[in-house]
């Protein structure tokens, strides 16, 4: 039966030492229903669509059993936890296995919200219906945008309920990472670790996600600059589309460079750096501005982690690694800029666009315009009703702007393509995620949430039929909070 769903799955994690996970038995649930299902996702990783759906199917995406090939276990990891080092682990997870596609492709498959694990400390192990589909809608519109990501197979409630504030129905998500590896991960090794079991967690890291880099002269290094380079391309990318992910805990920060963990992360309408949604980040550790310095933070406890792999005189790996992180910020500014000036029709470079870019944000922050139908505007240019596009400094700076695309030697009809691939019409607004969600727990109606989905997975296409999900919420004055 499981070669009819294509369940392929290795279990390299159970090769690394036992100090990195605990291998688990199951938590049945009493009836799982599978209620969402990704079936592109699926039929990438060689999983028959019909099949997931069956019996069998849904019993190993509810963790109600494994795949003969799977090896269900959880991993233990650390992490700076709004800047306080904590022991943690997969309270709630299981890793079943790595499938592995007939194109050689490997990830990790994770049941989250599968029951309690040695890592739960007081928790249940379990998950809500709505946080998971949110993860879902989430973590699909981040793909759907360019952005790496973990990604979501499928959601099914458990047919149990589970006490938070109030009861709410379980759900068991399926999410597909290309691994589960975080700074944490080399945290903990560091920790805990002997000197050879941080070292097999570097080689594992290294074969896993940067095989290029295994010749290298000092491996740890390149290992080291690669996931500096990928973090610093992949925050740049988060601010670029307005995404706040809400906890950069450095166990929620891949080695592979995708992004973790859609607890309270939401999307920004108005543009504000100090801009943040969740409910237990009252400094504001995770506001949308500082999450390129908090980037470079969680980087420099990865460092730390690597620096018996990275010489073995201290001093001299204490310099490695300061030089390497120092690169940090200009590395995350190229990319930044890189993707701004695509936002703004830019190919080639001139000294002067980051005071354009600059001033363009500042405007936007003074007058409180939505930051993704700015830029929709920009494209289109069709002023939007914002206050913004009436400004005679707004009208200033788009002179300015147009000589700049004018000097360029690419047409008017290339800027304008550029644009429109990296201007999305349609983010995931909180106000139609709150809608979908509501529909689905609530009335048990998937149908919005599926049509949200569908409009998200071609954020760049503008099409009419996008137009109404590109209108932001309506003004209130109690701001949008998100709970983990
Ligand atoms: P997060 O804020 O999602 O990154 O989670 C932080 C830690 O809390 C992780 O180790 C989770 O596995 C754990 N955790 C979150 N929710 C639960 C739960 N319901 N039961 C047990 N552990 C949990
Ligand atoms: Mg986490
Ligand atoms: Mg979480």
């Amino acid at each position: 039966e499981s070669t009819k769903i294509g369940w392929n799955l290795d279990n390299s994690y159970v090769r690394l030492p036992e100090l990195f996970f605990s291998n688990l038995s199951l938590n049945p649930v009493r009836s799982p229903e599978l209620v969402v299902l990704n079936n592109s996702l699926a039929t990438t990783l060689d999983l028959n669509v019909e099949a997931l759906k069956s019996e069998e199917g849904v019993a190993v995406l509810a963790g109600n059993q494994t795949p003969d090939s799977g090896m269900p276990l959880a991993q233990a990891y650390a992490g700076h936890q709004f800047g306080h080092f904590t022991i943690l682990g997969d309270g709630r997870a299981m890793l079943i296995g790595e499938q592995v596609t007939r194109q050689d492709k490997r990830v990790d498959i994770q049941l989250k919200g599968s029951g309690r694990t040695p890592y739960s400390r007081g928790g249940d192990g379990r998950a809500a219906l709505g946080p998971m589909l949110r993860e879902y809608i989430i973590s699909e519109a981040m793909h759907a945008l360019g952005i790496p990501t973990t990604r979501s197979l499928a959601v099914v409630t458990t047919g149990e309920t589970i006490t938070r504030e109030t009861e709410l129905p379980g759900a068991i998500m399926t999410r597909v990472a290309a691994s589960h590896l975080r700074v944490g991960t080399f945290q903990y090794a560091a920790k805990w670790g002997t000197e050879e079991e941080l070292q097999a967690l570097a080689d594992y890291a290294i074969k896993r996600h940067f095989p290029d880099v295994e010749e290298d002269e000092n491996q740890y290094l390149s290992l080291l600059k690669e996931v500096i380079n990928r973090q610093a391309a992949l925050i740049a990318q988060w601010q670029l589309v307005g995404f706040v992910h809400g906890v950069m805990n450095t166990d929620n920060m891949t080695i592979s460079g995708e992004t973790i963990d859609y607890g309270p992360c939401a999307f920004m309408d108005t543009y504000d750096p100090e801009t943040v949604f969740s409910s237990i980040d009252r400094q504001g550790r995770y506001a949308y501005g500082n999450q390129p310095t908090i980037g470079g933070w969680n980087l420099v406890r990865f460092a730390e982690s690597l620096l018996p792999l990275l010489d073995k005189d201290q001093d001299r790996a204490v310099q490695i690694a300061q030089d390497e992180i120092s690169k940090y910020m200009d590395l995350y500014h190229s990319h930044w800029l890189e993707g701004m000036r695509a936002k703004l029709g830019i190919f080639n470079e001139e000294k002067e666009d980051q005071s354009l870019m600059e001033d363009l944000l500042s405007m936007m922050k003074k007058y409180r315009a939505d930051y993704t139908n700015t830029f929709r505007a920009l494209t289109f240019n069709e002023p939007e009703d914002f206050v913004l596009f009436g400004t005679s400094d707004f009208t200033k700076w788009k002179d300015r702007w147009q000589t700049r695309r004018d000097r360029q030697q690419a047409s008017t009809a290339d800027s304008h393509e550029l644009m429109r691939n990296s201007n999305p019409a349609v983010i995931p607004r909180n106000h139609r995620v709150e809608e979908a969600l509501d529909a689905a727990v609530e009335e048990g109606d998937y149908s919005v949430m599926e049509q949200f989905l569908d409009v998200l997975s071609t954020p760049y296409a503008h099409t009419p039929e996008q137009a109404e999900y590109t209108t932001p919420p309506a003004p209130s004055n109690i701001p949008y909070q998100t709970f983990c």
